[in-house]
Order: structure tokens, then C-alpha cells, then sequence
């Protein structure tokens, strides 16, 4: 088989965002931005940029097609950038951009025996494969989504995430607004709720009303037994998930949370692929499930959600920080499944960020329009690169 075309050169940028706000809502005592732009949040010991910061990858074809890919960069960007300019990079050069699951195969298993089946790694490998699957969609002229076996919806229902204010009040008032303008789902995060979990629940249950769906991110800080405890509490203001009851570690904690049958589990955002996922669908210890398709790609979150299929488990893409690419991707891929109640809507960044790039994808209305275009249907505008973060001047 002739090739299509051929992949010529491969870049990548570090994007750094200013905010306003910091991620998770302003800062609490003790918590400082340091010299390097990120703090600490006392409330789950979690390190957090001062600004969103993200990976971007520019593939371009021999034909001068390119192709655009974005993977997680929060913490230390260039470790992802150092692997994909110095190891992917070279051996990307002449491959065939009509094989991305074959690419992501042979990348996957070039630093296997290292153990490097995780973490950054796959978050290079992530980056370059939502890149090439952009540049087949656009060789081709269709979207990604087509690619990916056919797009069911092109309005997604979307859950409000964050609710980033001081206040558990202006929380409330924040919730409050968004379910007036259609939203049907709020998350809120367990790691700020100054004045207790079980008051934000209530408080929020109170301000919403009874057809509003509240899910609870308790941001892995609880041991099982004292996860079941709070959770049977919660669930008194009818728990839609509890996100990230228990550390990644801890399996049969995950596990025993999940039999307690009181609310259901939600996991699965800090893992990138099916190997990651599989032990978890086998112990039944996720009720929902959490892909983040910057840190697995698209391969490997349709994989995972072939699996989650087979299991009878839902699921709902997460979104953290994303300058807008990944999100595409996610937004595609999702549009694709047919067991997909809420994908997760950040409206701090997705909004801000939406500005930086082409296309129609949208939210509003309580949905997100999946991108019409080929491939990803979105493309960094020019004003994208204003933040790009030079490599010497890092963290100054
Ligand atoms: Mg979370």
C-alpha cells in the first residue's frame, strides 16, 4: 500500500496562560506561588501552576498539511517536550500519518523495558497521536470523530466543574447561576471546601434544588472506611459520583468504596491507558469512568472505553487544563459513545481559552458543540503563540 503522505517535521510548545484566579479558586493562607509560578494546595498537597500551562504539537506533512496536538503540561512541560524532541521526534520523521494506531504502538514500546508505561512518557505519546490522528482527519477531509467509527451526537450535556470562588455563599451563588443558564450538573471539589464536605453538599443541594445532579471530587484523600462514612453523608443530598475517593494506590480501598454500593465511583483521571484501567474494570471499582484525552490520546482512550463498554461502565471525559486542542479531541471522541451522560466542562479555562483557537467548538446551553472541521475542527489562532514560554527564560 502507497503511503498517504509523510510526517517532515515535528515541534512542540510550551503554552503558559496567565489567570487570574488560580485553579481550585484563590488562595488560602499559607498558600504562596513560588519562585518557579506554581503553590501548593494545603488542602490535598498537590503542586498547581499559577497560570494554565500546557504542552502544544505541531506536526507537519510533507504535502505542508499540519496536523495539531496538545497534551498535559501543568507540572515541569519541558520533561514532555525534552521526550518528544529528542526521542519521538527523529523517529516520527517518513512515518505514514494513515497508521496513528500503529505509530502509538511502536512508540509505546520503544521505552517499555524501561518501565516508562506511564506518566510523562505517555503523555508525549498522548500529544503526538491526538497531532497525527488531526493530520490523517484533515489528509482525508473528515473529522476526527468520523474517523473514530462515526459521531452519534453534535451536542454534547455538559457538567459544570469548579466552582472557584472564596466563599462557600458566592459557591453557591456561582452553582446557581450556571444551572440558569441550562446546565444540569455541578462538581465540586472537596479540596477547597473550607467549612467542611458534608456543609458544601448540603449548601449546594439547598441552593440548586432537586433536579440538579452535585458530584463531589474528593481529590484521593480519604482511606476506604473513611470514604464510605462520608460518602453514606453526602448521599443524604442524593451524590450523583464521588470522584477520587481514595490514592491511585490503593486499589482495593478504590475497590471497597465502590461495593459499598452507596454512591458511584468516579476514576480514572490520572491514568493513560487501557493497561492502567484494566485491573480496575476487573476489581468493579469504578461506577464511572474519568479519561483525560491529554494524557492517553485518542488510541488509547477509545480503548479504554471499548473496555469500559464491555464492563457496562459510563463514561465522562475529563477535562483539566487544556488550551483548547485536547479538548477537541476529547469532544470528538466522545461524541462517538454511546454510553456518555456528562462530559466534564471547566469553564474557567475551556472559555478563556476558546479565544486561542479556530472552529465552532463551543459550550452553552448546558452542551458543548463537537468542532464541524476536519480532523480536530479547531487550529491555534496566531494569538495562541503570544504565550508560548521560552525554554531559557522558564519559570523566571
Ligand atoms: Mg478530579
Amino acid at each position: 500500500m502507497s503511503a498517504l503522505d509523510a510526517i517532515r517535521k515535528v515541534e512542540t510548545f510550551v503554552i503558559s496562560i496567565p489567570r487570574e484566579i488560580p485553579y481550585l479558586g484563590p488562595l488560602r493562607p499559607a498558600e504562596t506561588v513560588n519562585s518557579r509560578g506554581y503553590f501548593v494546595r494545603q488542602g490535598n498537597g498537590t503542586i498547581y501552576p499559577s497560570s494554565d500551562m500546557s504542552v502544544l504539537i505541531k506536526i507537519t506533512a510533507e504535502s505542508g498539511l499540519i496536523g495539531w496536538g496538545e497534551t498535559y503540561g501543568v507540572a515541569a512541560p519541558e520533561a514532555v517536550t525534552s521526550i518528544i524532541d529528542e526521542l519521538l521526534s527523529p523517529v516520527l520523521i517518513g512515518r505514514d500519518p494513515a497508521a496513528p494506531r500503529i505509530i502509538h504502538e511502536d512508540l509505546y514500546d520503544l521505552m517499555r523495558v524501561r518501565g516508562f508505561f506511564g506518566g510523562y512518557y505517555l503523555d508525549a505519546l498522548a500529544g503526538v497521536d491526538i497531532a497525527i490522528w488531526d493530520l490523517l482527519g484533515k489528509l482525508l477531509r473528515v473529522p476526527l470523530s468520523t474517523l473514530l467509527g462515526g459521531r452519534r451526537r453534535d451536542v454534547l450535556p455538559a457538567y459544570v466543574s469548579g466552582l472557584p470562588k472564596a466563599t462557600l455563599r458566592e459557591r453557591c451563588d456561582l452553582a446557581v447561576a450556571w444551572v440558569a443558564r441550562g446546565y444540569r450538573a455541578v462538581k465540586f471539589a472537596a479540596v477547597v471546601s473550607d467549612e467542611g464536605v458534608v456543609r458544601e453538599m448540603a449548601a449546594l443541594r439547598e441552593a440548586v434544588g432537586s433536579d440538579v445532579r452535585i458530584m463531589a471530587d474528593l481529590h484521593w484523600k480519604y482511606s476506604a472506611p473513611d470514604a464510605i462514612r462520608l460518602i453514606r453523608r453526602l448521599a443524604e443530598y442524593d451524590l450523583a459520583f464521588a470522584e477520587a475517593p481514595c490514592q491511585p494506590e490503593d486499589l482495593e480501598g478504590q475497590a471497597a468504596v465502590a461495593r459499598a454500593g452507596v454512591a458511584p465511583v468516579a476514576l480514572g483521571e490520572e491514568l493513560r491507558t487501557a493497561f492502567e484501567y484494566r485491573p480496575r474494570f476487573e476489581a468493579r471499582a469504578m461506577g464511572v469512568i474519568q479519561p483525560e484525552i491529554g494524557h492517553t490520546g485518542v488510541v488509547e482512550f477509545m480503548q479504554i472505553c471499548d473496555m469500559a463498554r464491555t464492563f457496562h461502565v459510563p463514561v465522562m471525559p475529563h477535562a483539566s487544563i487544556s488550551c483548547g486542542i485536547f479538548m477537541a479531541a476529547s469532544l470528538h471522541a466522545a461524541s462517538t459513545l454511546q454510553n456518555m451522560p456528562f462530559h466534564e466542562y471547566q469553564h474557567s479555562i475551556f472559555d478563556k481559552n476558546l479565544a486561542l483557537v479556530t472552529g465552532d467548538m463551543a459550550c452553552g446551553n448546558g452542551g458543548y458543540t463537537v468542532p464541524s472541521g476536519p480532523g480536530l475542527g479547531v487550529e491555534p489562532r496566531d494569538e495562541m503563540f503570544q504565550y508560548v514560554r521560552s525554554r531559557t527564560l522558564a519559570g523566571s
